[in-house]
């Protein structure tokens, strides 16, 4: 696992795009840090009597567009600059899609393996128990991230509709169905993913019935995104993915998977190392593959240097939040690799957020249809308005990106006498 601190890395692409942009230094330094980031101590009861003290987070990057918005998550290497780097992310990502949002993002110091259901409970409730005043449907609206999902929603709302009084669905998002969840929230982070995939293909003047996909993690996005990549008719040939027992381990078909299969295999048994006829290859081999694309949904750092100089794919698509490094990044691109960046490319999941929000918060139901091609449509807007800023600046399409997000991000500081 490479190491770079991914606040770091969000700074320094800042810094070009306000610099490319010519802003005042004083929106750089507004932007390069959270308004705030709140450390919380969570004392949980284990089940053998004796309590465990946790560490989380809630960072709160920037409100000027609207509440903030965005995950929590539960890791062993949650740390104080991850939330906060995530968190900006967030705001970025929200306003390359035009949401009614800021950047916020949370988690927790915990190995989820390691808990009971029943203490998994209590943590949950507890991370609410501490954050509670300092979240709202009209303030800061966690939803799931790494290792968090609808189960882990309910529980939090739940403890939060307690401790409040204010019995809203909106605080919250990526709930089940039938406790203020959305449909089509669950699969709309891969199904976005997906479709700037098939967009980034076609560009490049690749059929996705002719593309060969490599996937990196298999949970949430990862899964989505390769059964959405199955039905555009593109290959996944190989997976990446991690147990707990055998650690990193990569499954290879060069005929393609079947993904329904493969999901209902994942659910059952919780990994893919044993999924029949496959071929073992090694994460370098991986990185090396001969395919079309590579799709990183995991963690921040996955591809750093020596990755980035063995890739042989014509195009990334970042699921996960920054898995490729800043340094990565620039080899890339000298190599000619074009990255779709994750704060367009995995944007779906947040955007259906806002539709279940709006759901919530004005009592409506939207069918899965409504919520999917709402995604999709508000996804392809933001990359052909990325587009064009990559062209008239002549930058990667990370760059473009921020350069179009923090654009919009002055505009309205500005028209707040924020700056
Ligand atoms: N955790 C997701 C992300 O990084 C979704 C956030 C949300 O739905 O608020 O975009």
């Amino acid at each position: 696992m490479n190491s770079f601190n991914p606040l770091e890395n969000v700074q320094k692409i800042l810094k070009k795009s306000c610099e490319i942009l010519n802003l005042d230094e004083s929106v750089y330094d507004l932007l390069k840090e959270p308004e705030r980031t709140i450390e919380i101590n969570i004392p949980v009861k284990m089940d053998n009597g004796k309590f465990r003290i946790f560490k989380g987070f809630r960072s709160q990057h920037c409100d000027v567009m609207g509440p903030y918005k965005g995950g929590i998550r539960f890791h062993p290497t949650v740390n104080g600059d991850e939330v906060k780097a995530l968190s900006a992310w967030m705001s970025l990502k929200c306003s390359a899609t035009h949401l009614p949002f800021g950047g916020g993002k949370g988690g927790i110091i915990v190995d989820v393996n390691e808990l009971s259901d029943n203490e998994l409970e209590r943590l949950s409730r507890g991370y609410v128990k501490e954050l509670y005043k300092y979240i709202g449907d009209r303030y800061d609206i966690p939803a799931p991230d790494v290792n968090t999902n609808e189960k882990i929603m309910a529980w939090m709302l739940d403890e939060y509709i307690k401790l409040t009084g204010n019995n809203t669905l909106a605080t919250f998002t990526g709930k089940a169905l039938g406790f203020g969840g959305s449909y089509g929230r669950k699969e709309a982070t891969g199904v976005g993913v997906a479709v700037i995939t098939r967009e980034s293909l076609k560009k490049l003047g690749i059929n996705i019935r002719e593309s060969k996909i490599a996937i990196q993690g298999f949970g949430n996005v990862g899964s989505n995104t390769a059964k959405h990549l199955e039905r555009m008719g593109g290959n996944i040939v190989s997976i990446s993915e991690y147990d707990k027992e055998k650690g990193v381990y990569t499954i290879y078909n060069e005929d393609g998977f079947d993904i329904a299969d493969l999901i209902e295999h994942f659910e059952k048994n919780n990994t893919l190392f044993d999924y029949k006829d496959v071929k073992h290859i090694s994460i370098d081999q991986f990185y090396s593959l001969d395919v079309d694309v590579i799709i990183p949904c995991a963690l921040e750092n996955s591809i750093g240097e020596e990755e980035a100089n063995k890739i042989r794919a014509k195009l990334i698509v970042e699921g996960a939040n920054g898995p490729v490094n800043y340094y990565a990044d620039s080899i890339l691109k000298d190599r000619n690799i074009i990255v779709i960046p994750d704060i367009l490319a995995n944007s779906g999941g947040v955007i259906a957020s806002y539709f279940e929000w709006v759901q919530n918060i004005s009592a409506i139901d939207m069918t899965e249809d409504d919520v999917l091609n709402k995604v999709e449509y508000k996804m392809l807007f933001a990359y052909n308005e990325i587009l064009k800023i990559q062209q008239e600046y002549d930058v990667t399409m990370r760059l473009a990106s921020y350069i179009y997000s923090v654009l919009r991000l002055y505009k309205i500081l500005k028209l707040r006498s924020r700056i």
